[in-house]
Protein backbone atom coordinates (compact mmCIF):
# COMPACT_ATOMS: atom_id res chain seq x y z
CA UNK A 1 0.00 0.00 0.00
CA UNK A 2 2.66 2.52 0.77
CA UNK A 3 4.75 1.99 -2.08
CA UNK A 4 1.70 2.40 -4.05
CA UNK A 5 0.68 6.02 -2.63
CA UNK A 6 3.95 7.23 -4.00
CA UNK A 7 3.78 5.37 -7.37
CA UNK A 8 0.20 5.59 -8.47
CA UNK A 9 -1.91 7.96 -6.16
CA UNK A 10 0.47 10.44 -6.02
CA UNK A 11 3.64 10.18 -7.91
CA UNK A 12 1.99 12.78 -10.47
CA UNK A 13 0.82 15.33 -8.15
CA UNK A 14 2.48 18.74 -6.48
CA UNK A 15 2.64 16.90 -2.43
CA UNK A 16 5.13 16.35 -0.45
CA UNK A 17 5.09 13.16 1.02
CA UNK A 18 6.48 10.96 4.06
CA UNK A 19 5.70 7.26 4.60
CA UNK A 20 4.84 5.99 7.88
CA UNK A 21 5.02 9.31 9.11
CA UNK A 22 4.77 9.89 13.30
CA UNK A 23 1.77 12.10 13.69
CA UNK A 24 1.52 11.24 16.92
CA UNK A 25 4.16 13.58 17.90
CA UNK A 26 2.48 16.22 15.96
CA UNK A 27 -0.26 17.05 18.48
CA UNK A 28 0.13 18.24 21.35
CA UNK A 29 -0.45 15.24 22.78
CA UNK A 30 2.75 14.52 21.67
CA UNK A 31 2.03 10.60 21.89
CA UNK A 32 0.71 8.02 19.43
CA UNK A 33 1.39 6.22 16.34
CA UNK A 34 2.01 6.87 12.66
CA UNK A 35 0.37 6.84 10.11
CA UNK A 36 0.70 4.66 6.49
CA UNK A 37 1.30 8.55 5.04
CA UNK A 38 1.41 12.05 5.58
CA UNK A 39 0.72 14.26 2.45
CA UNK A 40 1.31 17.85 2.49
CA UNK A 41 -0.14 19.48 -0.69
CA UNK A 42 1.64 22.46 -2.84
CA UNK A 43 -1.46 23.81 -4.52
CA UNK A 44 -5.41 23.82 -4.09
CA UNK A 45 -5.64 21.90 -7.43
CA UNK A 46 -3.53 19.19 -6.02
CA UNK A 47 -5.67 18.94 -2.88
CA UNK A 48 -8.66 18.65 -4.98
CA UNK A 49 -7.20 15.84 -6.88
CA UNK A 50 -6.10 14.08 -4.05
CA UNK A 51 -9.18 13.86 -2.63
CA UNK A 52 -10.87 12.57 -5.27
CA UNK A 53 -8.44 10.07 -5.83
CA UNK A 54 -8.67 8.87 -2.00
CA UNK A 55 -12.39 8.68 -2.19
CA UNK A 56 -12.33 6.42 -5.51
CA UNK A 57 -9.79 4.03 -4.60
CA UNK A 58 -11.65 4.15 -0.89
CA UNK A 59 -8.24 5.32 0.86
CA UNK A 60 -9.18 7.00 3.84
CA UNK A 61 -8.09 10.11 4.25
CA UNK A 62 -7.74 12.28 7.08
CA UNK A 63 -7.17 16.37 7.53
CA UNK A 64 -4.92 17.28 10.90
CA UNK A 65 -4.50 20.78 11.92
CA UNK A 66 -2.79 21.96 14.52
CA UNK A 67 -3.20 18.25 16.66
CA UNK A 68 -4.21 20.44 19.72
CA UNK A 69 -7.68 18.27 19.98
CA UNK A 70 -6.76 15.13 18.56
CA UNK A 71 -5.46 11.97 20.47
CA UNK A 72 -3.42 8.84 18.28
CA UNK A 73 -3.19 5.59 19.32
CA UNK A 74 -0.43 3.78 19.73
CA UNK A 75 -1.13 1.35 16.57
CA UNK A 76 -1.57 4.64 14.34
CA UNK A 77 -4.09 5.30 11.12
CA UNK A 78 -4.31 3.97 8.45
CA UNK A 79 -4.66 5.75 4.84
CA UNK A 80 -3.39 9.47 4.51
CA UNK A 81 -2.55 12.18 6.97
CA UNK A 82 -3.41 15.64 4.72
CA UNK A 83 -1.63 18.59 6.75
CA UNK A 84 -2.50 22.49 4.88
CA UNK A 85 0.65 24.03 5.91
CA UNK A 86 2.21 24.89 2.57
CA UNK A 87 1.90 28.61 2.59
CA UNK A 88 -0.84 28.61 -0.38
CA UNK A 89 -2.70 27.27 3.05
CA UNK A 90 -1.89 29.43 5.53
CA UNK A 91 -2.67 33.14 4.16
CA UNK A 92 -4.87 35.60 5.80
CA UNK A 93 -6.48 38.85 4.02
CA UNK A 94 -7.91 41.48 5.19
CA UNK A 95 -10.69 43.40 3.05
CA UNK A 96 -12.84 46.46 3.65
CA UNK A 97 -16.27 45.57 2.47
CA UNK A 98 -18.66 48.37 2.95
CA UNK A 99 -18.58 49.65 6.66
CA UNK A 100 -17.69 45.91 7.36
CA UNK A 101 -13.65 44.64 7.41
CA UNK A 102 -13.56 41.28 6.24
CA UNK A 103 -11.28 38.71 6.71
CA UNK A 104 -10.20 35.60 4.64
CA UNK A 105 -8.49 32.87 6.36
CA UNK A 106 -7.29 29.46 4.71
CA UNK A 107 -7.76 26.60 7.02
CA UNK A 108 -3.90 26.17 7.58
CA UNK A 109 -3.31 29.56 9.23
CA UNK A 110 -2.53 29.48 12.64
CA UNK A 111 -5.67 30.87 15.06
CA UNK A 112 -2.87 32.44 17.95
CA UNK A 113 -1.09 34.50 15.21
CA UNK A 114 -4.40 35.64 13.65
CA UNK A 115 -5.78 36.94 16.65
CA UNK A 116 -2.90 38.58 17.36
CA UNK A 117 -2.42 40.25 13.70
CA UNK A 118 -6.25 41.12 14.51
CA UNK A 119 -5.94 42.69 17.47
CA UNK A 120 -2.51 44.82 16.35
CA UNK A 121 -4.77 46.17 12.59
CA UNK A 122 -8.00 46.97 15.41
CA UNK A 123 -10.22 44.38 14.26
CA UNK A 124 -12.40 42.75 16.78
CA UNK A 125 -14.36 39.77 16.09
CA UNK A 126 -11.89 36.76 17.18
CA UNK A 127 -10.60 37.93 20.03
CA UNK A 128 -12.43 35.55 22.43
CA UNK A 129 -10.07 32.76 20.70
CA UNK A 130 -7.16 34.16 22.67
CA UNK A 131 -5.35 30.83 24.03
CA UNK A 132 -6.97 28.32 22.50
CA UNK A 133 -4.35 26.59 20.17
CA UNK A 134 -5.71 25.72 16.65
CA UNK A 135 -5.59 26.16 12.98
CA UNK A 136 -8.72 28.10 11.11
CA UNK A 137 -9.92 24.68 9.52
CA UNK A 138 -9.61 22.93 13.02
CA UNK A 139 -11.23 25.33 15.21
CA UNK A 140 -14.01 25.51 12.50
CA UNK A 141 -14.29 21.77 12.77
CA UNK A 142 -14.36 21.73 16.46
CA UNK A 143 -16.18 25.35 16.57
CA UNK A 144 -13.71 26.24 19.33
CA UNK A 145 -14.05 28.78 21.92
CA UNK A 146 -15.68 29.05 25.84
CA UNK A 147 -16.31 31.52 28.09
CA UNK A 148 -15.89 34.70 25.92
CA UNK A 149 -17.37 32.95 22.38
CA UNK A 150 -16.73 30.81 19.79
CA UNK A 151 -15.09 31.12 16.15
CA UNK A 152 -18.53 30.78 14.54
CA UNK A 153 -19.46 34.02 16.08
CA UNK A 154 -18.19 35.90 13.73
CA UNK A 155 -17.76 33.72 10.49
CA UNK A 156 -19.73 34.66 7.45
CA UNK A 157 -18.75 31.84 4.90
CA UNK A 158 -16.97 28.85 4.64
CA UNK A 159 -15.60 27.11 1.90
CA UNK A 160 -15.11 23.52 1.68
CA UNK A 161 -14.03 21.00 -0.91
CA UNK A 162 -16.48 17.83 -0.77
CA UNK A 163 -15.50 14.38 -0.63
CA UNK A 164 -14.90 14.53 -4.36
CA UNK A 165 -12.90 17.44 -4.56
CA UNK A 166 -15.02 20.08 -5.23
CA UNK A 167 -15.10 23.24 -4.01
CA UNK A 168 -18.38 24.22 -2.38
CA UNK A 169 -18.64 27.99 0.03
CA UNK A 170 -21.25 28.24 2.56
CA UNK A 171 -23.41 31.12 4.29
CA UNK A 172 -23.01 30.41 8.39
CA UNK A 173 -26.83 30.37 8.48
CA UNK A 174 -26.49 26.80 6.39
CA UNK A 175 -24.26 25.40 8.67
CA UNK A 176 -26.13 25.17 12.28
CA UNK A 177 -23.42 25.97 14.42
CA UNK A 178 -23.85 24.65 18.24
CA UNK A 179 -21.72 23.52 20.97
CA UNK A 180 -18.65 22.23 19.40
CA UNK A 181 -20.34 21.05 16.56
CA UNK A 182 -21.93 21.90 12.98
CA UNK A 183 -23.54 20.11 10.56
CA UNK A 184 -20.06 20.48 8.26
CA UNK A 185 -20.15 17.62 6.19
CA UNK A 186 -17.40 17.91 3.73
CA UNK A 187 -14.06 16.45 4.92
CA UNK A 188 -11.62 19.44 4.18
CA UNK A 189 -12.55 23.28 5.55
CA UNK A 190 -10.40 25.00 2.98
CA UNK A 191 -10.54 28.59 3.71
CA UNK A 192 -13.31 30.91 5.64
CA UNK A 193 -14.21 34.62 5.95
CA UNK A 194 -15.37 36.41 9.34
CA UNK A 195 -16.95 40.38 9.71
CA UNK A 196 -14.56 42.21 12.09
CA UNK A 197 -15.79 45.48 13.70
CA UNK A 198 -12.82 48.02 13.67
CA UNK A 199 -12.20 49.87 16.98
CA UNK A 200 -9.24 50.78 19.32
CA UNK A 201 -6.59 48.42 19.16
CA UNK A 202 -5.17 49.21 22.65
CA UNK A 203 -7.94 48.14 24.79
CA UNK A 204 -8.54 45.12 22.56
CA UNK A 205 -4.59 43.91 22.88
CA UNK A 206 -5.37 44.01 26.84
CA UNK A 207 -8.37 42.25 26.35
CA UNK A 208 -6.31 39.44 24.41
CA UNK A 209 -4.12 39.36 27.15
CA UNK A 210 -6.68 39.53 29.93
CA UNK A 211 -8.29 36.20 27.81
CA UNK A 212 -5.86 34.82 27.72
CA UNK A 213 -4.76 35.41 31.42
CA UNK A 214 -7.98 34.02 32.38
CA UNK A 215 -7.00 31.19 30.34
CA UNK A 216 -4.09 30.33 32.11
CA UNK A 217 -4.97 30.86 35.49
CA UNK A 218 -7.28 27.87 35.32
CA UNK A 219 -6.27 25.66 32.72
CA UNK A 220 -2.57 23.66 32.71
CA UNK A 221 -1.43 25.56 29.68
CA UNK A 222 2.20 24.46 30.22
CA UNK A 223 1.33 20.49 30.21
CA UNK A 224 0.93 18.31 27.39
CA UNK A 225 -2.84 17.84 26.68
CA UNK A 226 -5.73 18.16 24.02
CA UNK A 227 -7.68 20.97 26.44
CA UNK A 228 -11.08 19.40 27.79
CA UNK A 229 -10.84 15.57 27.08
CA UNK A 230 -15.35 15.42 27.26
CA UNK A 231 -17.85 17.92 26.01
CA UNK A 232 -19.58 19.81 28.61
CA UNK A 233 -22.88 17.33 28.83
CA UNK A 234 -26.36 18.76 29.29
CA UNK A 235 -28.49 18.65 32.25
CA UNK A 236 -32.48 18.10 32.85
CA UNK A 237 -33.00 21.59 31.54
CA UNK A 238 -31.34 21.35 28.39
CA UNK A 239 -28.16 23.39 30.04
CA UNK A 240 -24.98 23.13 29.27
CA UNK A 241 -22.93 21.85 33.05
CA UNK A 242 -19.35 22.04 33.36
CA UNK A 243 -17.71 18.41 32.46
CA UNK A 244 -14.87 19.44 34.75
CA UNK A 245 -16.85 20.21 38.07
CA UNK A 246 -18.72 17.35 37.53
CA UNK A 247 -15.05 15.31 37.37
CA UNK A 248 -13.95 17.26 40.01
CA UNK A 249 -16.78 16.54 42.12
CA UNK A 250 -16.51 12.51 41.92
CA UNK A 251 -12.71 13.28 43.82
CA UNK A 252 -10.65 11.79 41.06
CA UNK A 253 -8.14 14.68 40.04
CA UNK A 254 -4.72 12.95 40.05
CA UNK A 255 -6.17 9.55 38.78
CA UNK A 256 -3.34 8.33 36.54
CA UNK A 257 -3.26 5.21 34.26
CA UNK A 258 0.34 5.41 33.56
CA UNK A 259 1.56 8.28 32.25
CA UNK A 260 -1.87 10.33 31.83
CA UNK A 261 -3.52 11.88 34.76
CA UNK A 262 -6.52 13.78 35.28
CA UNK A 263 -5.13 17.28 35.67
CA UNK A 264 -5.03 18.97 39.56
CA UNK A 265 -5.51 22.17 37.94
CA UNK A 266 -8.15 21.36 35.85
CA UNK A 267 -10.41 18.12 36.55
CA UNK A 268 -11.82 17.70 32.31
CA UNK A 269 -7.83 18.12 31.60
CA UNK A 270 -6.36 15.06 30.61
CA UNK A 271 -2.03 15.54 31.32
CA UNK A 272 0.62 13.38 30.00
CA UNK A 273 4.37 13.12 30.62
CA UNK A 274 7.03 12.09 28.51
CA UNK A 275 6.54 7.75 29.15
CA UNK A 276 3.03 8.21 28.20
CA UNK A 277 0.84 6.04 25.79
CA UNK A 278 -2.09 6.96 23.13
CA UNK A 279 -3.17 3.60 25.14
CA UNK A 280 -3.09 5.74 28.51
CA UNK A 281 -5.05 8.08 27.71
CA UNK A 282 -7.51 5.99 26.27
CA UNK A 283 -8.13 3.73 29.05
CA UNK A 284 -7.88 6.94 31.28
CA UNK A 285 -10.38 8.25 29.12
CA UNK A 286 -12.85 5.58 29.85
CA UNK A 287 -12.11 5.09 33.22
CA UNK A 288 -13.95 8.60 34.02
CA UNK A 289 -16.38 8.16 31.82
CA UNK A 290 -17.28 4.46 33.74
CA UNK A 291 -17.13 5.91 36.97
CA UNK A 292 -19.42 9.56 36.34
CA UNK A 293 -21.69 7.39 34.92
CA UNK A 294 -21.64 4.46 37.91
CA UNK A 295 -22.03 7.70 40.09
CA UNK A 296 -24.10 10.43 38.59
CA UNK A 297 -25.70 8.50 35.61
CA UNK A 298 -24.28 11.14 33.22
CA UNK A 299 -23.01 9.87 29.94
CA UNK A 300 -19.57 12.14 28.81
CA UNK A 301 -19.16 12.35 25.40
CA UNK A 302 -15.30 12.26 24.44
CA UNK A 303 -14.19 16.15 22.83
CA UNK A 304 -10.63 15.14 21.95
CA UNK A 305 -10.75 13.55 18.79
CA UNK A 306 -9.28 9.74 18.89
CA UNK A 307 -7.76 8.27 15.47
CA UNK A 308 -6.94 4.98 15.25
CA UNK A 309 -6.57 1.86 13.07
CA UNK A 310 -9.12 0.47 15.66
CA UNK A 311 -12.36 1.33 14.30
CA UNK A 312 -13.80 0.39 17.92
CA UNK A 313 -10.88 2.90 19.73
CA UNK A 314 -11.99 5.55 16.84
CA UNK A 315 -15.26 5.24 17.42
C1 LIG B 1 -3.82 23.82 26.09
C2 LIG B 1 -5.07 23.68 25.26
C3 LIG B 1 -6.14 24.53 25.52
C4 LIG B 1 -7.32 24.41 24.76
N1 LIG B 1 -8.37 25.25 25.04
C5 LIG B 1 -9.50 25.16 24.29
C6 LIG B 1 -10.59 26.05 24.51
O1 LIG B 1 -10.56 26.93 25.37
N2 LIG B 1 -11.69 25.90 23.73
C7 LIG B 1 -11.78 24.96 22.74
O2 LIG B 1 -12.81 24.89 22.04
N3 LIG B 1 -10.75 24.10 22.52
C8 LIG B 1 -9.63 24.19 23.25
N4 LIG B 1 -8.60 23.31 23.03
C9 LIG B 1 -8.74 22.28 21.98
C10 LIG B 1 -8.23 22.75 20.59
O3 LIG B 1 -7.46 23.90 20.74
C11 LIG B 1 -9.41 23.02 19.65
O4 LIG B 1 -10.27 21.91 19.53
C12 LIG B 1 -8.93 23.41 18.25
O5 LIG B 1 -10.05 23.80 17.50
C13 LIG B 1 -8.19 22.29 17.53
O6 LIG B 1 -7.72 22.81 16.30
P1 LIG B 1 -6.57 22.04 15.51
O7 LIG B 1 -6.24 22.81 14.29
O8 LIG B 1 -5.45 21.73 16.41
O9 LIG B 1 -7.34 20.71 15.08
P2 LIG B 1 -6.79 19.20 15.22
O10 LIG B 1 -6.63 18.88 16.65
O11 LIG B 1 -5.63 19.00 14.34
O12 LIG B 1 -8.05 18.42 14.63
C14 LIG B 1 -9.27 18.41 15.34
C15 LIG B 1 -10.38 17.95 14.39
O13 LIG B 1 -10.54 18.92 13.36
C16 LIG B 1 -10.38 18.30 12.08
N5 LIG B 1 -9.74 19.28 11.18
C17 LIG B 1 -8.59 19.97 11.37
N6 LIG B 1 -8.37 20.79 10.32
C18 LIG B 1 -9.39 20.59 9.45
C19 LIG B 1 -9.72 21.11 8.15
N7 LIG B 1 -8.97 22.04 7.54
N8 LIG B 1 -10.85 20.66 7.54
C20 LIG B 1 -11.63 19.73 8.15
N9 LIG B 1 -11.38 19.19 9.35
C21 LIG B 1 -10.26 19.61 10.00
C22 LIG B 1 -9.49 17.08 12.34
O14 LIG B 1 -9.65 16.13 11.30
C23 LIG B 1 -10.04 16.63 13.67
O15 LIG B 1 -11.25 15.91 13.48
C24 LIG B 1 -7.41 23.42 23.75
C25 LIG B 1 -6.32 22.57 23.50
C26 LIG B 1 -5.16 22.70 24.24
C27 LIG B 1 -3.99 21.80 23.93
Amino acid sequence: MASEFRSTLLGDLEVDIELDAPIGSMTYFAIGGRADALVRPRSADALSILLRRCHDDEIPCRIIGKGANLLIDDIGVDGIVIKLDNPCFTQVRFNREGSIDAMHAMAGADLAKTVMETARHGLDGITAMAGIPASIGGAIRMNAGGTYGHISDTLSTVTCLTKVGELVTYKKEELGFTYRSSRIADPLILSATFELQECDPIPLRKTVKEIFAWKKSRQPLADASAGCAFKNPLDKNNTRVSAGKIIDETGIKGLNVGGATVSAQHANFITTNAKATGGDVITLMKQIQQRILEQTGIVLQNEVVIWSRDPEVQR
